[in-house]
């Protein structure tokens, strides 16, 4: 990369924070785009996440992606945070204008975007079952209800969780009907026959030993099935969905929206899209090959 005195800096804090693939995705774009800017991977332990942000003014920075575990904790540090973020109770991107931090939550969204580039539908009236409760269920589930979901069934193996989630949902978005469920096969069997698109938002499937997060008999043709997982990107889930003619969408599609709508934040100018998923793509494959 040119890197000059003029460049800025773009960043993201995690921990760890080696399996990242947010660099090379902006970084490819930048390049690409001849935007003076660099995107660089900060690795913040335990305890250091106030020095972390308060070394954003100081060194200039213009902006960071926040993942696990700070996206939460990040909050009470931000000078303002979108109202998306605030009923997600959670930041994924700060932007840094005139010495001020701002909090977004770019994940909800760029599922929003994934889900109708790839299924051709949006969300609106839609019945969801939800498998998980978790920060990504949450981002997903919220802006589901804030784009018009009908109804969000929520199967979580700690139920206080999901009914937790199903109680802050209904509070902030009153039109969109959301009822925690027990994450049993008999509960799951009695309501996924009405159900429009299924999401897996736990990790089940991350691993290829893994067991399915429902079973494959309770599938149906007529359901989308998306899973939030990118890594592998055809997990057990998505392989049963195509053996019962369902549609099945992974999560690659919402890695690379949420990174194209920070792209957008930070920096003012759309991404081009094509050349970010071949870039994530290539990325994800060379990932896999180590
Ligand atoms: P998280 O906050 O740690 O939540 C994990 C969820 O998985 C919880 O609901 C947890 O249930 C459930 N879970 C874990 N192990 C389970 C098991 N053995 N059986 C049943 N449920 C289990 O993680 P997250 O950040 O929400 O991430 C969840 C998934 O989404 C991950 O696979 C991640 O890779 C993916 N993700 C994708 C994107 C994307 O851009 N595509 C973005 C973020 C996350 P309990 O509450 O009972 O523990």
């Amino acid at each position: 990369m040119d890197i000059k005195g003029t460049t800025k800096i773009i960043g993201i804090f995690g921990y760890p924070i080696t399996h990242t693939l947010s660099p090379v995705m902006h970084n490819a774009i930048f390049k690409f785009l001849g935007l003076d800017y660099c995107y660089i991977p900060f690795e913040v332990r335990k305890g250091y996440l106030s020095d972390a942000v308060k070394a954003l003014r100081a060194l200039n920075i213009k902006g960071i992606n926040v993942t696990i575990p700070y996206k939460e904790e990040i909050i009470p540090y931000l000078d303002e945070i979108s109202s998306e973020a605030r009923i997600i109770s959670a930041v994924n991107t700060v932007s840094v204008r005139k010495g001020r931090l701002i909090g977004y939550n770019t994940d909800g969204r760029g599922f929003i975007k994934a889900f109708y580039k790839e299924s051709g539908l949006t969300l609106r009236n839609k019945k969801i079952l939800l498998l998980g409760a978790g920060g990504a269920a949450k981002a997903v589930a919220v802006q589901a209800a804030l784009m018009g979901t009908k109804e969000i069934l929520i199967a979580n193996r700690t139920f206080y969780k999901g009914k937790e989630l199903a109680g802050h949902i209904s509070r902030f978005v009153p039109t969109c009907r959301v009822i925690p469920l027990k994450y049993t096969k008999d509960t799951l069997k009695k309501s996924i026959s009405r159900m429009d698109i299924l999401i897996n938002a736990t990790s089940l499937g991350m691993n290829p030993k893994d067991p399915l997060p429902i079973p494959q008999d309770l599938l149906h043709p007529s359901l989308v099935v998306y899973d939030l997982i990118y890594n592998p990107p055809i997990t057990g889930l998505l392989k049963a969905a195509r053996k019962v003619g369902a549609k099945g969408i992974n999560g690659v599609g919402m890695l690379l929206y949420q990174g194209a709508l920070s792209f957008e934040i930070w920096t003012g100018v759309r991404p081009p899209i094509d050349l970010m998923k071949r870039v994530l793509t290539k990325a994800l494959r060379s990932s896999n090959a180590h």
